[in-house]
């Protein structure tokens, strides 16, 4: 068996990758369907668009293939090697884009199977049952993406609401079943209710997954300050501190108020010192325009140009610190393969 990384470019070796970021969006289309062309970002209005995140369908949406390669030199050169583009079916993905982009920047992209919130969702593929969405997940990271030879290297963020959609169940038993097919890491955005990521861990355990290899996306809104994330963590699973770069109170989707870079990097290393150091991952999971250096924004390289002189002001080991950027993301998107 050899261990590879499923990239948009092809399989990788990981021991050539340094820096992740393990979720974010890259060609995408977030702005809830019907929701038309929204105003067009200017230097006037960005921060208000920004504060209030994907409302103005417009800041929700960036499909320009040359502004993605922007963004992604961007990022290498501030050291990342490695993006993962976390938009799946229904969030506008876009197979042929991503490898089009990877290709021009030399930036290592991996692309993700699965199925977003409801909402998204055709009723084509709301319709589909767990057999044919295990079906589908499976063969979107053995032989390709809508059509294409691209193939996904992880499975999520699998989409759920609270409560949980019949549609989005099912995608969480396929994820499970593919994932056992696959061995690849599943990802999941949790409904914003704080028994929903209990709820989800019990699905996917009871339909045969890996919670080892799965990964409970935006601790950030769903536990701001940090309470009932330690019992996630306890039944094995990994938890995820992904709005890094929001450094804003204000939560445009419910009544938390959001935890700082200083904070989440606070709860983390308290985790940490319980032993939990190699279960968590961190992103900035950038899914509006004006979160991008092209719209005056902080980019995807913002968690590793600023934020780690937080983790050492906060003292934190190299070996968390690497363990954070690279190791741990590493360790989720390592798929054991035949050799030929
Ligand atoms: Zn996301």
């Amino acid at each position: 068996m050899q261990s590879i990384v499923r990239t948009v470019s092809g399989d990788i070796a990981p021991d050539t990758l340094g820096p992740i970021a393990f979720h974010e969006h890259l060609l995408f289309d977030i702005a809830p369907p019907g929701s038309g062309a929204g105003t067009p970002i200017t230097m006037h209005n960005r921060w208000q668009a920004d504060y209030l995140s994907n409302v103005n369908p417009a800041n929700a949406r960036q499909t320009d293939r040359n502004a993605a390669a922007d963004e992604l030199r961007a990022f290498a050169a501030d050291g990342g090697t490695l993006l993962v583009d976390q938009s799946v079916i229904g969030l506008g993905r876009d197979p042929e884009g991503q490898r089009a982009v990877a290709r021009a920047t030399g930036v290592a992209v991996v692309a993700a199977t699965g199925t977003y919130t409801a909402p998204y969702l055709s009723e084509a593929i709301k319709a589909l049952s767990v057999a044919q969405l295990a079906d589908l997940f499976t063969a979107e990271i053995t032989e390709g993406m809508d059509g294409t030879d691209v193939r996904a290297g992880l499975i999520g963020e699998i989409g759920c609401s609270w409560p949980l959609e019949p549609a989005e169940h099912r995608a969480l038993i396929a994820a499970a079943q593919a994932q056992r097919r696959t061995g690849a890491a599943v990802s999941v955005h949790p409904g914003r209710h704080p028994d929903a990521c209990g709820q989800i861990l019990d699905i996917l355990e009871e339909s045969g997954g890996d919670l080892s290899r799965t990964v409970l996306c935006h601790m950030d809104r769903t536990y701001p300050d940090g309470t009932g994330v330690l019992p996630l963590l306890e039944r094995g699973a990994n938890v995820e501190w992904d709005f890094f770069g929001i450094e804003q109170s204000h939560y445009w989707m419910g009544e938390v108020v959001l935890p700082t870079d200083l904070d989440r990097l606070h709860l983390i290393h308290d985790l940490a010192r319980r032993g939990f150091g190699d279960r968590i991952t961190i992103s900035q999971d950038i899914c509006t325009r004006t979160r991008m250096i092209g719209w005056g924004g902080h980019g995807y390289g913002h968690f590793l140009r600023n934020v780690p002189p937080l983790m050492r002001r906060l003292s934190m080991a190299p070996d968390l610190i690497d363990a954070l950027l690279r190791r741990t993301p590493l360790r989720l998107l390592t798929l054991k393969e035949k050799s030929p």
